[in-house]
């Protein structure tokens, strides 16, 4: 059985930004989402108003 892969995009979250996440869970993409954000926004607190709001952004399709 194939494992269903989730996944997040950056735009999603009201970024101007291609990156996508891609992860079985949604902690895995809430890691990379943290990672990516770090790296490529200077954001390096994830308040719980975004938490919330990439968390909304996973698509399990
Ligand atoms: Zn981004």
């Amino acid at each position: 059985m194939p494992e269903a892969e989730k996944h997040m995009r950056c735009r999603d979250v009201g970024m101007d930004c291609d990156f996508e996440a891609h992860g079985r869970t949604d902690e895995e993409i809430m890691q990379q989402a943290a990672a990516h954000a770090a790296r490529d926004h200077g954001i390096t607190e994830i308040t719980p108003d975004l938490e919330r709001r990439v968390r909304s952004a996973i698509r399990a399709d």
